[in-house]
């Protein structure tokens, strides 16, 4: 669960505004941008609606999974729910602080970890959505035991090795991960979240040319104590006549049993009391020269490129918490009698009900479909993948939150508690502690916006290119800005003309809806358009706006989605989950376009009063904890 840093716009420094180093804030930038993955394989969905486009070839047919694989998983996937039912209570795991040594086992040989493994390595080789089945399944009983699966899996060791392993590497480490050997990957540091140009982990050459001698420490790892491998992210030194201060990150693949390796503290979080995080210290390792993954330098765009489907997994794990939320919902609120009726039957309960059917079948909607495009290949998912992300987390969370809600005191309840005085042993409280991390982890909600915003003004920065660049000569500025004067206007008029055409296969009632999200498609372009032309290159910090911005792409890719979902479902029930998730996002659309940029500045400048000292009156009258020293209670490895 790593970060995703964002690749903000490079063409010029941003003055310093709140505190930090404007070189530094250069740095970050120019990391991430050489970071940065280009666009490639196939059309966008998601691109093409940041464009006003709406490429019926991105979209149709909807990536159905072939029943064939479909089937190819089901006995895994039975013996996995064996395992969970026979050797694991959830709640019992999140009280011992680990999962039961019987139900590691248990899934191990269910085949729980070697699920994306390619079979000539000992694994099963599966495809993202039936690695996406498992995962989700096995959250919906027990959240931890699926971190535990997609710290090893989504992101750990097997993804890197499997894209960028040579052959080598694969053959002496797949075959460990495929038999039982835990993997982590390794990116956070406590100075370095979300901008890894902060990165203080080094990999030094040996001086006996032997390989790398790794000193650091890593934040958070999960799976990090536990585990017998872990991809690590360290700074190498430059090579000779580079830029001076452009850090130069590369991976290693590290075993936690070498010396030097430790876990320095093992850390507690909010939910997931089952999964083993830490912080982990590397002190002189020796790290064989044959342990370089991929190329010096290319560190940060193999995390990158790592999470792009890694961070498919979540979506799934969120849809299945989501579903089981409705499970709950639809269950208590038809029996719970409050005020002489069901509580279900009272409008502000009801109605909530039916909000989260909609949301559940829009979140599975875009997990299926990112998903299914990864099995189907050919296609480049790093934005629909970031939007499964973003929407999913988000939702997730809403939805757990308006469960714990509808289910009252019981909802802040404990599992244990309920079952101790003989009532349902639901977990809401947990799944809402747990489903609040989401938007926290590989990306956070504001780094995978910001993500998204440099994605969607990519073809706009590409073409005007040089007129953004202070530094570029006059000549060139001309050039490009003769060169829009030129181009601009047509695409521009294009995007006020309306496509009438629909999918076939649409049901009817939702022909509305399309015609909706075309146009909203083009508005979407021509608001990002006018964004450029009035901020220029400063639209880059105006992280207000293009947040708006990206949560209504974010909206409209969702809404195709579930649309076409629900036409390759065609039947009734999914029409009217569909509808209603439509025009739900469409209120929402409405609400923000209403938003005037001077509120952002009006807030803008009370924060930064009060990131100033000013308004100190407000903390009044409260006890602050003091900060300890830094004493380690917690045992290591
Ligand atoms: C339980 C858990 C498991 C984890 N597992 C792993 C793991 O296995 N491997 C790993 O490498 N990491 C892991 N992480 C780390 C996780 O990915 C980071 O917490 C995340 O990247 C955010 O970094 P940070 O917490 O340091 O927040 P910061 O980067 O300090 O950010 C703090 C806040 O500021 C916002 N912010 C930061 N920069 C900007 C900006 N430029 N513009 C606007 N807003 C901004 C952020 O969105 C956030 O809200 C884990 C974390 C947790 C809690």
């Amino acid at each position: 669960m790593a970060p995703h840093p964002p690749a903000p716009d490079s063409h010029r420094p941003a003055p310093d505004a709140a505190g930090a180093a404007p070189d530094g804030r250069a740095v970050a930038r120019a990391v991430a941008e050489a970071a940065r993955e280009e666009q490639g394989g196939g059309r966008s969905l998601a691109a093409g609606i940041f464009l006003g486009r709406l490429w019926p070839a991105a979209v149709f047919p909807f990536p159905e999974q072939d029943p064939a694989d479909r089937a190819r998983a089901e006995p895994v996937l039975e013996a996995i729910e064996r395992a969970l039912r026979e050797h694991l209570d959830p709640e019992e795991a999140e009280r011992a602080r680990t999962l039961p040594d019987a139900a590691l086992k248990a899934l191990f040989e269910a085949g729980a970890f070697r699920l994306k493994i390619p079979e000539a390595y000992g694994g099963l080789g599966f495809g993202q959505v039936n690695y996406c089945r498992a995962v989700a399944m096995v959250a919906s009983w027990c959240n931890s035991a699926a971190i535990w699966m997609s710290g090893h899996q989504s992101i750990g060791l097997s993804t890197p090795l499997r894209l960028f392993g040579t052959p080598a590497q694969k053959a002496a480490y797949l075959p460990r991960l495929a038999g039982g050997a835990l993997s982590a990957f390794a990116l956070t540091e406590p100075e370095a979240g979300s901008d890894p140009a902060r990165l203080r982990t080094r990999a030094d050459p040996a001086p006996d040319g032997s390989g790398w001698i790794l000193n650091g420490e890593k934040l958070w790892c999960t799976n990090g104590p536990v585990a017998d491998l872990i991809v690590v992210m360290a700074l190498t030194p430059p090579p000779p006549g580079a830029p001076p201060g452009r850090p130069r990150i590369s991976a290693f693949i590290v075993e936690t049993a070498w010396e030097g390796c430790s876990t320095g503290h093992r850390c507690d979080f909010a939910g997931y009391g089952a999964i083993h995080s830490g912080l982990l210290r590397f002190r002189d390792v020796r790290v064989p020269a044959g342990n370089l993954l991929w190329e010096e330098g290319q560190g940060l765009k193999l995390a990158l490129i790592t999470l792009n489907t890694g961070r498919l997994t979540l979506p799934a794990t969120n849809t299945a918490v989501a579903r089981q939320c409705l499970g709950i919902v639809r269950q208590w609120c038809a029996r719970r009698v409050q005020w002489g009726a069901p509580i279900g039957a009272h409008e502000a309960v009801g109605a909530q009900v039916g909000w989260m059917a909609a949301q559940v079948f829009a979140m599975e909607a875009i997990t299926d479909y990112a998903a299914g495009l990864v099995d189907r290949g050919g296609a480049d998912v790093r934005l629909e993948a970031a939007i499964a992300k973003l929407f999913c987390s988000e939702a997730v969370f809403e939805v757990a939150d308006r469960t714990l809600q509808l289910r009252g005191g019981r909802g802040y309840e404990t599992a244990a508690s309920l079952r101790a005085r003989g009532e349902e042993p639901w977990p809401v409280e947990r799944l809402w502690r747990e489903a609040r991390l989401n938007r926290i982890v590989e990306g956070t909600s504001e780094i995978l916006r910001l993500f998204l915003a440099r994605e969607a003004l990519d073809p706009h920065l590409r073409r005007a290119g040089a007129l953004l660049d202070p530094r570029a000569p006059r000549r060139a500025r001309l050039w490009a800005g003769l060169r829009l004067a030129v181009t601009y206007p047509l695409w521009y008029l294009r995007r006020w003309i309306p496509d009438w055409r629909t999918p076939a296969g649409l049901p009817r009632g939702l022909r509305r809806r399309w015609r909706a999200l075309e146009r909203g498609t083009r508005r979407l372009a021509r608001q990002v358009l006018y964004g450029m032309v009035r901020f220029g290159p400063g639209l880059e910090h105006r992280q207000m706006l293009l947040g708006r911005l990206v949560d209504e792409g974010v909206d409209l890719t969702v809404m195709a989605a579930v649309l076409v979902r629900a036409a390759s479902r065609g039947y009734p029930a999914s029409a009217r989950l569909a509808d209603l998730f439509c025009r739900t996002a469409l209120a929402r659309s409405r609400a923000r376009r209403r938003t005037p940029v001077a509120l952002d500045r009006a807030a803008l400048a009370l924060g930064r009063e009060v990131l100033a000292g000013a308004h100190l009156d407000l903390e009044a009258g409260i006890l602050a904890p003091a900060i300890a020293p830094a004493a380690d209670p917690s045992p290591g490895r």
